[in-house]
């Protein structure tokens, strides 16, 4: 239980955000889905020397030991269909009770099930492109064929967050291209065969990591390794973090170049040759990769086909009509959705208040803990810009932001920032 002094301090908080908005403004709107996930924060460096320490190992499902509380906590708060965790299966992952995968209960696309939702249908006319596992070796050549054929912007790139953990500048530089940056999650694993804590860290961080090297921009869309999604994974992938899911109606078969021998690269060629010439009546939304130079050089292969046989090039978003993130409208350089937040002298001071009246929990005396030591390490911190830049700082301003922001904190603010404060203590030790 939280003492009355920690919640007239939240509602002082609430009140001078409404008053004095800050200039800054890439926080989510307060009737986003991920309005509470993924607030400002201090935002890792490529050029650190630490940079890897803000996030999980790559290779592998994020701990699920260590998700931030407010992730757990939407997951709770949200319906799943009753779909049991797939077994892994070479390839083809199978369900308990001999539940059949293509029905509509479960609808799993690597069963070829899609849902009304699912995005991979363009309009007439619509090539959308995008590129799936980067950033990669092979990306930056991708990249400049991209921009000297002026169509950088009309790429989405569905990048391994795992990949960017270690190329960084290769993601930002299909950023400053212009490209459009979507998840295709942490480790590349067959998501219907995860527990749902581990969707939660393979789509949650490499949102988060793509949000930090973005502006804050948060991804909108996500594409499932090797297809395989069903609606477990999709009410996750919605649900919690506003995610669209996007797949596809025409496999290139570019990332079996090598190891199958029906797929050469002329072969691939041939192919999407045959979809650019024929039918317009639905649009194409192919899969494709940046994985390797061979699967690059099938792309620059067909490249002038695209508009020569009267496809318009678009990336995903702009194909379906749609914002290209959660909190931006359009482009990499577009204003982000602004909001009020408390000023970071207030925050600051609120997480000393929070040391002296939060002591009564165990969750809530480690963020005590957490935020105390952000509070003095900010300390010799006098302005509010110097504070902004400081990473303790951008947590404890993450909770007033957090408290004023959370509809459901207005709805019942005994229990949300309880969980928001277990939110920053589990975030502060894993950044800091
Ligand atoms: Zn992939």
């Amino acid at each position: 239980m939280f003492s009355s002094t920690l919640l007239s301090t939240f509602s002082l908080i609430a009140l001078a955000a409404s008053a004095t908005p800050l200039d800054e403004s890439w926080l989510q709107p307060r009737d986003s889905a991920v309005s509470s996930l993924f607030t400002k924060r201090y935002t890792p460096s490529p050029s650190d020397s630490n940079f890897t320490s803000n996030y999980p190992a790559a290779g592998a499902t994020p701990p699920t030991d260590s998700l931030p509380q407010a992730w757990l906590d939407k997951l709770k708060s949200i319906t799943l269909p009753d779909v049991s965790v797939a077994t892994p299966n070479n390839g083809y992952p199978t369900y308990a009770n001999g539940e059949t995968p293509q029905d509509q209960k479960i609808c799993s696309f690597t069963y070829e099930c899609t849902t009304e939702d699912d995005l991979y249908n363009p309009p007439n006319g619509v090539f959308a492109l995008s590129f799936d596992d980067g950033p990669t070796s092979a990306s930056p050549s991708l990249y400049d064929f991209l921009a000297k054929n002026n169509a950088s912007t009309a790429a989405t790139h569905f990048m391994i967050g795992g990949n960017i953990l270690y190329d960084p500048t290769g993601m930002q530089a299909a950023v400053t291209a212009g490209g459009h940056i979507a998840v295709h999650t942490w480790s590349h694993q067959y998501t219907t065969t995860l527990s749902n804590e581990g969707v939660l860290g393979e789509l949650g961080w490499t949102m988060q990591i793509i949000s930090d090297l973005n502006g804050g921009r948060i991804p909108k869309y996500w594409r499932p390794p090797y297809g395989d999604v069903d609606n477990r994974v999709r009410a996750i992938a919605k649900g919690v973090f506003g995610l669209e899911t996007v797949v596809w109606n025409q496999d290139t078969g570019d990332w079996a170049i090598g190891s199958q021998a029906a797929y050469t690269h002329d072969s691939v060629v041939s192919a999407m040759n045959g979809w650019l010439a024929g039918d317009k009546s639905k649009g194409l939304l192919v899969l494709e990769h940046e994985t390797r130079d061979e699967t690059v050089s099938v792309f620059e292969t067909i490249f002038s086909n695209i508009a020569s046989n009267g496809w318009q090039l678009h990336n995903v978003a702009d194909a379906f009509g749609m914002d290209w993130y959660v909190n931006s409208g359009e482009s990499n350089t577009g204003a982000v959705t602004s909001m009020s937040v408390a000023a970071n002298t207030l925050a600051v001071t609120n997480a000393t208040s929070l040391q002296q009246s939060t002591t009564s929990s165990a969750s809530s005396a480690s963020a005590s803990a957490s935020i105390s030591n952000s509070a003095s390490s900010s300390a010799s911190l006098t302005s509010a810009q110097s504070a902004q830049k400081s990473s303790a700082s951008s947590a404890a301003a993450t909770a007033a932001a957090a408290a004023q922001s959370s509809k459901a904190s207005s709805a019942s603010p005994l229990i949300i920032p309880g969980s928001l404060l277990a939110g920053i203590s589990l975030l502060a030790a894993f950044f800091l």
